[in-house]
């Protein structure tokens, strides 16, 4: 690489992360401690740092930085909570929730993304579980999480995730909203029942049934 990456990852949290709108320095430091490069393809570690979404393969995608900061805000979280990711990928959304001090354990429906994913997170050290699976169901074996964020485009919250968030715990998705709309929508598990917030508009794959 033309520049040492820790570089390239300051200018990525100034440029497209403060930038914009999210200020949390214990976020922020987490953005400059994980190594993106290493979380997509080879030819792709030149470019790890723009400000898009980038081929993983499988025809899946590591999300936008901006995307992960977003989402990692929304779900509000203290060191030492338990955190349910659905849709592993790269692994790159799971480092950077570890590296903010949370026990995660996260599901993938691709075999192949699943065990490089896990063997990554494991390399550099990452408290991270990953599940091969359908992430629909959740993973009841560790429930009930204190967090549950999805990376998938979801047409809805799964009865199985609702059951498997503690009480007062947050759940963070991009839903389907209308005809090839998406937005992330914030649903807090509260003693008087559940209760939505919708946020910004934004572009994933799909969560799909099953597993290959
Ligand atoms: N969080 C990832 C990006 C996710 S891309 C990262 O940081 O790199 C969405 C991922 O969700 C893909 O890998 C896709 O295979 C996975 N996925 C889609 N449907 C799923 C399901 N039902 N269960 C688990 N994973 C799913």
């Amino acid at each position: 690489m033309a520049r040492a990456w820790q570089s390239e990852a300051a200018d990525m949290v100034e440029e497209q992360i403060v930038g914009r709108d999210v200020r949390d320095a214990r976020i922020l430091e987490a953005f400059v401690s994980v190594p993106r490069h290493l979380f997509v393809p080879p030819e792709y570690a030149g470019t790890a740092y723009v400000d898009r979404p980038l081929p993983i393969g499988e025809r899946q995608t590591i999300s936008q930085p901006y995307m992960v900061a977003k989402m990692t805000e929304l779900l509000l979280t203290e060191p030492g909570m338990k955190v349910l990711e659905i849709g592993t990928g790269s692994g790159y959304q799971s480092a950077v929730l570890a590296s903010l001090g949370l026990r995660v354990w996260s599901v993938e429906r691709l075999e192949s993304l699943a065990m490089e994913a896990q063997k990554r997170l494991s390399d550099l050290n990452f408290d991270v579980k990953v599940i091969y699976g359908d992430g629909r169901g959740g993973f009841p074996e560790e429930a009930p999480y204190d967090r549950i964020i999805v990376t998938a485009a979801s047409p809805r919250v799964e009865a199985a995730w609702d059951s498997q968030l503690a009480l007062n715990g947050r759940l963070v998705a991009p839903l389907n909203v209308m005809t090839g709309n998406q937005r992330l929508l914030v649903r807090e598990n509260l003693a008087q029942g559940f209760r939505n917030t919708w946020y910004d508009y934004c572009r994933f794959v799909p969560l799909l049934q099953g597993t290959e």
